[in-house]
């Protein structure tokens, strides 16, 4: 649903001496900062959003693997999808090095996964602020509601993120405004705070109510659905990952291989990534340059990467792990090549049992 300013009830509202009032939003494309642009193009506000590109993206990684059968609701950019439904312009940013680098080390810690929400907020409202002063804008907004989100939104947090991002007084949270205090553009009269609103807690009847009023339909599962970093098996790969190795010395690749396949822990200093279709293949395949790569010829195979210096042991080890997820899987002994470079290695081996494979999975 595309909406012009004709039905947002109001023209432009008065705003900094001879121009319209200019919102920068972050627009993650979910339902809340959906609401939270509407709201305001509601008062007649010019509005741009802001899409994260983090790299932890779950839509954003589907699209990386292009299975022909996936459903294309799930590969799509959904700040892309909220811009056109609501008929702003969105532009996407891209987080960089400086995010990985908070995700590994971040000021307020992790929530229940792998995911550091506050000092996300935090990266995310600061860059928003950068693009204001970069390309005009009076303030910032985001679709934070007091209450729904266990580490990120409760009073303490928004008070916390508020006054650490750079820009206190100019950050309006239109869903949940008045159990805040008045920030500068509400009380310099940019923005009616008459008809910003009072939501709080984790149910969502509200936001469902608004968005069958405004004819929003379309969006995602809520609250981190989309983030690899909130995702269970994901967090036990970076937690291992974080404990085998300070947060300085961990590459940006390995932190993308971490969203692929099953990971098998077989030293301090290597692991194994096993593809589970041709997909991830194909995927697994991008990163294998200067890696020990595992794979039964002549059937149906995994790829199988390692991270580190494998040994003699390792690499029977990962054959055999290798040749348990092959179409050979229920032969005695199964060949397997490594290569690595120029190197090539041919490898005889058991497919691993089930029981002693339990022992190295992460
Ligand atoms: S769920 Fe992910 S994207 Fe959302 S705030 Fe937390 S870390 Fe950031």
């Amino acid at each position: 649903m595309t909406r012009s300013m004709s039905e947002a009830g109001e023209g432009t509202r008065p705003g900094p001496p001879g121009r319209k009032v200019r919102a920068i939003g972050l627009l993650s494309g979910g339902l809340d900062s959906t609401l939270a642009a509407r709201v305001l193009l509601e008062q007649g506000i010019e509005v741009v959003g802001l899409h994260f590109s983090t790299g932890f993206c779950m839509n954003d990684h589907r699209r990386a693997l292009g299975r022909p059968d996936e459903d294309p609701k799930r590969m799509r950019n959904e700040g892309l999808r909220a811009g056109a439904d609501l008929g702003i312009p969105i532009e996407v940013l891209d987080a960089g090095e400086a995010y990985l680098r908070m995700v590994l080390n971040p000021k307020h810690g992790y929530g229940k996964r792998a995911n550091p929400c506050i000092d996300c907020r935090i990266f995310m409202i600061h860059g928003a602020a950068d693009y204001m002063r970069e390309h005009g804008g009076d303030f910032v907004f985001t679709g934070e509601v007091l209450g729904q989100r266990p580490m990120s939104q409760h009073m303490q947090s928004l008070k916390l993120i508020e006054k650490e991002c750079g820009i206190a007084g100019y950050l309006l949270r239109p869903l949940s405004a008045h159990h805040l205090p008045a920030t500068l553009p509400e009380r310099l009269g940019w923005v009616d705070r008459d008809r910003l609103l009072a939501i709080s807690g984790r149910s969502r009847k509200e936001q469902m109510a608004l968005s069958e009023r405004w004819g929003l339909r379309d969006y995602p599962q809520p609250a981190g659905g989309c983030c690899f970093l909130a995702d269970e098996n994901f967090a036990k790969r970076f937690h291992d990952k974080k404990q085998h190795a300070s947060p300085e010395e961990i590459r940006r690749e390995e932190l993308i291989l971490l969203k692929v396949g099953r990971h098998f822990r077989l030293g301090p200093t290597v692991k194994i990534i096993v593809a589970r279709d041709e997909a991830e293949n194909n995927f697994l395949g991008r990163f294998a340059s200067g890696a020990w790569r595992f794979e039964v010829l002549g059937c149906g195979s995994p790829i199988t990467l390692a991270e580190g210096e494998p040994d003699d042991r390792q690499k029977a080890l990962a054959a055999s792990i290798t040749a348990r997820y092959s179409d050979r899987r229920t032969e005695p002994l199964v060949e397997v090549t490594a290569r690595q470079g120029g190197r090539e290695e041919k490898l005889l081996v058991p497919p691993v049992a089930d029981a002693a494979l339990e022992a190295y999975r992460i």
